[in-house]
């Protein structure tokens, strides 16, 4: 193998950068030649590849987003797209191909390799750790973090005027955010997907504290589990005081990553290259109680990550 390429597809995620930069390094360093693929699959069809240098990563570990940026391709699901993508990525003598998304870049990547047969190791990138068989995903700590500080901040206002917050935060079909954000932050509650709610009690439960003298009331939501709007509209007749909402939205994807998600990113950016180069094609690199393995796409995506319950019983306990 001479020469390979990296992209980043999907939603962009803190982290990308480092994977990047640890792909282009390492594969330099181990004698191959690496090639940038800009805007994800969009951009390999309209053949917009750069050669990479050890310089041309430099500086970029510690911002957020991508330096290849990224965006969707709809067409990709079309194996005809996919055929025209393998013809492109020959013409360019790329032998090998890093994929660092979400499930959906994954998705792509796999049936690259299983019908088009190029040789593709994907690495997890996205804020929402819903990825299956590893234990975090690239940019869901930077994500988490970003959350607790703004709830943090919240707390604050919420004490002052003794009023409820309702925090709408990211996580279309897992309530994994939402959980841990809530849990470290000391929120009164979470609503999440996997869990049904019932504003009943929900309400009596936030009468109670405070009457119990708790003067600042912390709800955390998940974007797929009910939007902000519907939850202050159930909670406000019946708890008798103000809310006040926040949608965190976009700012939860951006940011400088944390050292773990630069720490992961390098790891997974090395383990990718290593992959390739030992002739592993259709794995996804994964963090498996401490150690980065790999494993096979098609496993990766045959399931959705689920939430672990224990964080959600931790969280209403402790709450
Ligand atoms: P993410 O990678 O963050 O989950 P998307 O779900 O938007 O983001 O997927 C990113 C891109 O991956 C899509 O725009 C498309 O090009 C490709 N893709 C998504 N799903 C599939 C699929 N089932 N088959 C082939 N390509 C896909």
């Amino acid at each position: 193998m001479k020469r390979i390429a990296v992209m980043t597809s999907g939603g962009d995620s803190p982290g990308m950068n480092a994977a990047i930069r640890a792909v282009v390094r390492y594969g330099i360093k181990s004698g191959l030649e690496v090639y940038g693929i800009k805007r994800g699959y969009a951009g390999l069809l309209d053949e917009d590849i750069e050669p990479m240098t050890f310089a041309s990563v430099g500086g970029i570990m510690e911002k957020g987003g991508t330096i290849l940026r990224t965006s969707r391709c709809p067409e990709f699901v079309r194996k005809e797209t996919r055929a025209e993508a393998a013809k492109i990525l020959k013409k360019h003598g790329i032998e090998g191909l890093v994929v660092i998304g979400g499930e959906g870049s994954l998705h792509g990547a796999m049936f690259l390799e299983e019908e088009q047969k190029v040789p593709v190791v994907g690495l997890p990138g996205t804020i929402d750790n819903d990825i299956a068989m590893t234990d975090m995903s690239i940019g869901v700590d930077t994500c988490l973090n970003t959350v607790v500080d703004a709830i943090q901040k919240l707390k604050d206002t919420a004490s002052s005027h003794e009023r409820a917050f309702i925090v709408e935060v990211m996580g279309r079909s897992s309530g994994y955010i939402a959980t841990v954000s809530g849990l470290v932050t000391g929120a009164e509650a979470v609503i999440i997907p996997e869990v049904p709610v019932n504003y009943e009690e929900l309400a009596n439960k936030l009468l109670e504290e405070r009457e119990r003298g708790k003067i600042n009331c912390i709800v955390v939501v998940a974007e797929g589990a009910a939007s902000a709007y519907t939850v202050a509209r159930h909670l406000e007749h019946r708890i008798g005081y103000e809310t006040r909402i926040t949608i965190l939205g976009h700012i939860q994807r951006g940011g400088s990553p944390t050292a773990f998600d630069r720490l992961l990113a390098s790891r997974m950016g090395v383990a990718a290259v290593d992959a390739l180069l030992r002739g592993e094609s259709g794995v996804m690199t994964a963090l498996q109680g401490g150690k980065i393995v790999t494993v096979k796409l098609d496993e990766v995506l045959k399931e959705k990550k689920r939430l672990d319950m224990e964080l959600v019983k931790l969280a209403g306990m402790l709450s």
